[in-house]
């Protein structure tokens, strides 16, 4: 396999804006100089995440993480760093050699994760095999056309079909795969003896495919209603399968999202998949009805508007109204309601109306949380009596409590007082009762105010309050930078005798950077990190870069640098010098001399203490 040269990665690189490549993940909202966002690596409520586009680098100041766009490639999708120039190259549309692509394009199957995820792709092939070319497969697909999908769709989502012949078992012995990987993959049941059998029989095959598009888990649906079995069955929680981090229809959803500024989060697969057949791309579902704080999380982190689209009926809206909740109190999503005419589901309704008039629906039918609200509230409830008025608008008044837009509160007010005919006024009483009662509840309780998320750079704060800096490695970290960013600080420090920088790191980058300046005539940080290839010094750099702000540097300064740097080295090369004495005299058994170089140690120890903390 041909090794991708250095002037095509190059070319690859210098053909993208890590901006663009990162925005497909992580919303990005320019700050200063940078981007700040979400970081993809931890879960964190205020960014600390920047992507400077001058020096086409990411770093996070929270968990360190840094790098050019490979390195940022290589770090979420867990690719090589073969396989992230590859992708990067087809983002930016560059052309590539085909030598260069196929070991890129082979599944990783060197890790166990790769192993899992390649047993996966397998079994999800063979399931799309029987369900489209195969006699037995044949109800599963008729089920599925009857659905309205059509073969192109059940192609794109490589939907299957699990027999009740228990074939995957064979398929895998007979290309004699290990059994405690297959035991692991959660594809079998195992019986008492250690024997394994297909989990799925008898249900259409929904995979479940990672952030990064690899088949992770299976949802099989049933295809004949039976009493004892549950509608859909999904795969057991693995080493590949969380279920409560999935998203379905993630992957591919993720540049629709981007470009419509929203996503749509759906009930169940079927909803998915009928949608984007009809040209709606954005929409995901969680797995089941339950949305979980992880998934919040990850949709967080690629928009900030959500539409929630789930069923008419009743467990749908039940559904609804707590997605909101959790959307309200763990994000800053702004969140709308879909809700289909006549209490139709999705699916039913693109079917029954077209898919124009589906594309269409998803935007007009669009209301806020409180209009849904105050339609669910009255759900099975009469509201002929006074008393169940009255309940019903005890129950409203909190929810109208938390409207701050006058305008929209004044609309509900008005609709409410025409409705139950009664008097504006009564109701704008019985509001400003309401906020007081919370106000005085939340200063019981000392909930704070939900804080604004800051898209200042919280750099200084949050860098600070990592491992604070002694002047010496200050002076060393300024030194390095300017030597990589300024030729004449380079020329001036390479000619200063017996230089070298007191810790070992920075002695490692600068010998580097000799090596790289040979070859390249101008320092790139996106570059010089590739060249490193070390992965802590590959970050250090990267901490200086985003750290260290761009001005100019005074000849003063770097002599400053220089003494202090200088002052420190001989010291500790005492140290060292004692150090190993020390170990020699208590090898030969001296204990004169052990005591003497252990006083000479802490006076040393102490001295560069006190260098430390001027
Ligand atoms: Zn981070």
């Amino acid at each position: 396999m041909a090794k991708i040269p250095e002037d095509v990665i190059e070319t690859v690189r210098t053909a993208t804006n890590i901006a663009d490549v990162v925005g497909q993940y992580v919303q990005l909202k320019k700050s200063g100089k940078n981007l700040f966002g979400l970081c993809p690596f931890h879960e964190e409520r205020t960014p600390s995440f920047s992507v400077s586009e001058d020096k086409q680098i990411f770093h996070c100041f929270s968990c360190g993480r840094g790098g050019n766009v490979f390195k940022f490639l290589m770090e979420l999708e867990h690719v090589s760093f073969r396989e992230a120039v590859v992708k990067v190259a087809d983002f930016s549309h560059v052309d590539l050699d085909t030598e260069y692509r196929e070991e890129a394009n082979a599944p990783a199957v060197d890790s166990k994760t790769g192993q899992l995820i390649d047993l996966h792709e397998q079994a999800a092939k063979l399931y799309h095999h029987i369900l489209v070319n195969t006699e037995m497969g044949q109800p599963a697909l008729d089920y599925l056309h009857q659905r309205g999908l059509t073969d192109a769709t059940i192609e794109q989502y490589q939907l299957g079909f699990a027999p009740g012949q228990r074939l995957l078992k064979p398929f895998f012995d007979q290309r004699q795969a290990d059994y405690q990987l297959l035991r692991q993959s959660g594809l079998f049941i195992e019986n008492t003896q250690g024997e394994l059998r297909d989990r799925f029989t008898e249900r259409v095959m929904f995979p479940l495919r990672n952030a990064s598009g690899h088949v992770a888990a299976f949802s099989g649906r049933v295809l004949k209603k039976t009493e004892d079995q549950p509608k859909y069955l999904n795969s057991p929680e693995t080493a590949l399968f969380t279920k409560s981090r999935l998203l379905f229809n993630f992957d591919l959803a993720r540049p629709a999202i981007r470009q419509a500024g929203e996503v749509t989060l759906f009930e169940g697969y079927m909803d998915v998949i009928s949608a984007a057949q009809a040209g709606v791309l954005n929409g995901i579902a969680s797995m089941g009805t339950s949305l979980t704080t992880e998934q919040i999380y990850a949709i967080e982190r690629t928009t900030d508007k959500i539409n929630v689209c789930y069923d008419g009926d009743t467990p749908g809206q039940r559904a609804t109204q707590r997605a909101i909740g959790l959307l309200q109190q763990h994000s800053h999503l702004q969140v709308s309601v879909i809700q289909l005419p006549e209490g139709q589901d999705p699916d039913e309704y693109r079917r029954a109306h077209g898919d124009e008039a589906f594309q269409q629906v998803m935007q007009s039918a669009k209301e806020t949380p409180i209009r849904f609200q105050l339609r669910y509230l009255r759900r099975d409830r009469a509201l002929d009596t006074d008393s169940e008025r009255l309940a019903y608008l005890n129950d409203v008044m909190p929810l109208l409590a938390q409207v701050s837009e006058p305008v929209a509160l004044d609309l509900y007010l008005n609709q409410l007082a025409n409705e139950f005919q009664l008097d504006k006024s009564a109701l704008v009483a019985q509001l400003k009762q309401v906020r007081q009662s919370t106000a005085a509840q939340q200063e019981r309780q000392h909930v704070p105010a939900p804080t604004p998320v800051p898209l200042t750079a919280p750099v200084e704060t949050v860098h600070q309050q990592r491992r604070p800096l002694t002047r010496l490695e200050r002076a060393e970290r300024q030194l390095l930078y300017w030597l990589l960013h300024d030729r004449n600080v380079w020329a001036k420090v390479t000619q200063v005798p017996d230089f070298c920088f007191v810790h070992d790191d920075y002695q490692v980058i600068y010998t580097l950077a000799q090596g790289y300046f040979q070859t390249h005539q101008a320092y790139q940080s996106a570059q010089f990190t590739d060249f490193i290839q070390e992965e802590r010094l590959q970050q250090l750099v990267i901490e200086l870069e985003s750290t260290i702000s761009l001005t100019a540097v005074t000849p003063r300064e770097i002599d400053d640098y220089l003494k202090v740097i200088m002052d420190e080295a001989p010291l500790d090369a005492q140290l060292r010098a004692k150090k190993r004495a020390l170990t020699e005299a208590s090898r030969l058994g001296d204990a004169a001399q052990q005591r003497q170089l252990v006083i000479e140690i802490v006076q040393l120890e102490q001295q560069r203490q006190a260098n430390k903390q001027v």
